[in-house]
């Protein structure tokens, strides 16, 4: 049993501008086996949470702690928090030219478990991951995410997921740019990871649909760079209906 805590987070974003503030007070607990639903409107700072978290040396953590077991992982480097258990599937993956995916999950997975998986026992994992999430095996030797279409990038973080097998999985706006049939290969990799592991989930997303096929056991809406309700899934519901208008500031009226 692990827990996941996020206390108080505030982090800014650095722009040509100077820093600017994004998390104001963040205040989450994640335990072992649970799905949080994050939800809310473009813009609120939904992916600076993740990558506040995963450690992008862009957004800078400002105060509050975040606290895995009670260790604290704002002082980890970003392979550390790797081992440590944490993965981010962010929701623009990045193209790493040169680099063929077969390597990549391989020297991902070496970091990850501390050490280099038995390569005979490693391409069978491989393969068989792949074959569940209906990914050719022809993606092995393509270098990785380059030239991958939305949906191929989004079936290769959740392969990442199934390979790497964390404690705490970050899935930013995994369900967007998926097609129906994406949505439910990509959501059956997770469910299945889920059902073999104690995992614990944070799911961002925009939109309900992905919980139509994951199941959260608490949704949170996201506005304004903090959590500003908390709820079981038919909060999503909720939101299906009425959208963020409740949450989001209405202008100042002219005075
Ligand atoms: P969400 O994921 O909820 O759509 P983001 O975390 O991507 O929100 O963005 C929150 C706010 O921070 C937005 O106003 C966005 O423009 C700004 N922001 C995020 N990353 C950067 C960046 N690298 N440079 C400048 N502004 C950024
Ligand atoms: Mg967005
Ligand atoms: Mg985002």
């Amino acid at each position: 049993m692990a827990t996941l805590e996020i206390k108080d987070l505030h982090a800014s974003v650095t722009t040509e501008e100077g820093a600017k503030e994004i998390l104001k007070g963040v205040n989450l607990t994640i335990k072992s086996g649970e799905t949080h639903a994050i939800m809310g409107p473009n813009g609120s700072g939904k992916s600076t949470l993740s990558y506040a978290i995963a450690g992008h040396p862009k957004y800078e953590v400002t105060s509050g702690e975040v606290l895995l077991d009670g260790e604290n992982v704002l002082e980890m480097s970003v392979d550390e928090r790797a081992r440590a258990g944490l993965f981010l599937a962010m929701q623009y993956p990045v193209e790493v030219p040169g680099v063929s995916m077969s390597n990549f999950l391989r020297t991902a997975a070496t970091a990850v478990r501390g050490e280099a998986p038995k390569l005979r026992h490693w391409v069978k994992e491989v393969k068989e991951e792949m074959g569940k999430l209906e990914i050719s095996h022809e993606f092995a030797e393509r270098s990785v995410n380059e030239g991958f279409s939305g949906g191929e990038k989004k079936r290769h973080e959740i392969l990442q997921l199934a390979l790497l097998k964390p404690k705490f999985a970050i899935l930013d706006e995994t369900d967007s740019g998926l097609d129906v049939d994406a949505l439910r290969i990509v959501s059956e990799g997770v469910n299945q990871y889920k059902a073999s592991s104690e995992v614990g989930v944070m799911l961002i997303t925009h939109y309900t649909r992905i919980l139509r096929h994951i199941t959260p056991d608490f949704v949170h809406v996201f506005a304004g760079g903090k959590i500003v309700e908390s709820g079981g899934k038919e909060l999503a519901d909720e939101l299906e209906e009425n959208g963020y208008v409740k949450y989001v500031g209405k202008p100042e009226p002219a005075s």
